[in-house]
């Protein structure tokens, strides 16, 4: 896309997260509750502007965007709360891995919004450590038979679709020990769904499930069995970017507000934004938030060019934002003073919301590991 074009496709993003979305958001972080008829609705107007599943390539159905002009849409997305930018159909890169079966089967609703699709990854015992993953896969006649428990997944309630990832084969080494299916909510093994009550992300659901003996035909594992790890890896490093995009909009909108609230609030006779003390996170802010977009486009310049450092950059850019926006919105929340704290503003909500991204699509820990590994020259 032309750079004018992006910047059209990015204003209309902008308009509608700021008419439609925004309105809806302290309403369904006090309810801890999203009508889903709402956001079928807003799904639909979403794929009516052409937006829906923006992520993806030409190949699945999406326009193709690079990942440069991707990050662009993505910071206005990330602009509203979490249950509302799942309108916008941010849906796996590891679909690419789908079959032309699987393709003519599931992709047709995955697109057009009626249904949609999360992962399950995490477990009891492992959530860092894939190793010690124990939902097991066993071969039986025509497909597979699944057992054990997922947590922490994403919106599981919600979704017609959920990938699996489970262990087929416990000898092997990671990279040919777990396999990735694609699973129906609506399966009779799936038991047990329960919702975790959590700090934030009010209105965005964690749920966790147990599976006894679900049957997966054959022709609904993704990717080919044993490579579960490679179509894993295939979409974290754009998932990171994404979570990255989403730190950055709340980071934005709350040195905003601050920035607002600075120039008319007064103390001892002047606004309080005369103060140094008040410049001062202001202006720390104004950096890490220019510092965080830097890493976000390198990540994805990085993507775009096919390079290796793609994966480091990606792990860059969401270590960074995700600690950025904690820091960002908690110097926001402290110029506002007492009213930061009141669930009047938004700014409480942007301080509970942040906490998550520092634990979510690999922990700072985890990246850090990473990181350190490729500066130590580990790889
Ligand atoms: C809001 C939210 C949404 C989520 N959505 C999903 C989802 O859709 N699908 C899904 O599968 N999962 C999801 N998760 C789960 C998430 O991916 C895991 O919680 C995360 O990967 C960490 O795993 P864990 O909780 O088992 O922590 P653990 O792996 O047990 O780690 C505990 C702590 O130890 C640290 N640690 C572990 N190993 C090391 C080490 N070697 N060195 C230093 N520190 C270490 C970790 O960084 C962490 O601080 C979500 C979690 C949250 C909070």
């Amino acid at each position: 896309m032309s750079a004018e074009e992006i910047a059209a496709v990015r204003e209309t993003v902008r308009r509608f997260v700021r008419t439609r979305l925004n309105p809806l958001e302290a309403a369904i972080d006090e309810a801890d509750e999203v009508d889903e008829t709402l956001l079928a609705g807003l799904r639909q107007e979403i794929a009516a502007l052409g937006l829906y599943g923006f992520n993806l390539p030409e190949s699945l159905g999406g326009p193709g965007l690079s990942v440069q002009d991707r990050v662009q849409v993505l910071e206005e997305i990330g602009r509203t709360s979490m249950p509302l930018t799942e309108c916008f159909g941010h849906l796996p890169i590891s679909l690419t891995l789908m079959s032309a079966d699987q393709r003519a089967r599931i992709l047709p609703g995955l697109l057009d919004g009626s249904e949609t699709i999360t992962y399950a990854l995490t477990e009891p015992d492992a959530g860092s450590d894939l190793n010690a993953l124990k939902v097991k896969g066993e071969k039986v006649a025509g497909g597979w038979r699944l057992n054990g428990t997922k947590q922490f997944i994403s919106n599981v309630e919600t979704s017609e679709w959920i990938i699996v990832l489970a262990t087929t084969d416990a000898g092997a080494n990671l990279k040919g020990r777990l396999t990735t299916f694609l699973m129906r909510r609506s399966n009779p093994g799936l038991k047990n769904l329960v919702r975790y009550r959590k700090m934030g992300w009010r209105g965005y659901h964690l749920n966790g499930f147990v599976l006894e003996d679900a049957f997966i035909a054959d022709e609904d594992v993704l990717g080919a069995p044993g490579g579960g790890f490679l179509t894993m890896m295939a979409g974290i490093n754009h998932d990171r970017i994404f979570v990255s995009c989403r730190c950055l909009g709340i980071a934005l909108r709350a040195q905003e507000m601050a920035l607002d609230y600075a120039r008319q609030r007064k103390a001892f006779g002047a606004p309080i934004s005369e103060y140094q003390g008040i410049q001062f996170p202001l202006a720390d802010n104004d950096v890490e938030i220019a510092a965080a977009r830097g890493l976000i486009r390198a990540a994805a310049e990085a993507a775009d060019a096919g390079s290796d450092e793609f994966r480091i950059a990606a792990s860059r850019s969401k270590l960074y934002c995700s600690e950025m926006v904690n820091r960002v919105a908690d110097r926001a929340l402290q110029v506002f003073g007492g009213i930061g704290y009141m669930r009047d503003l938004p700014l409480e909500r942007f301080y509970r919301d942040a906490r998550a991204f520092k634990i979510g699509e690999g922990t700072s820990e985890m990246q850090r590991i990473q990181i350190a590994r490729a500066a130590l020259g580990g790889r």
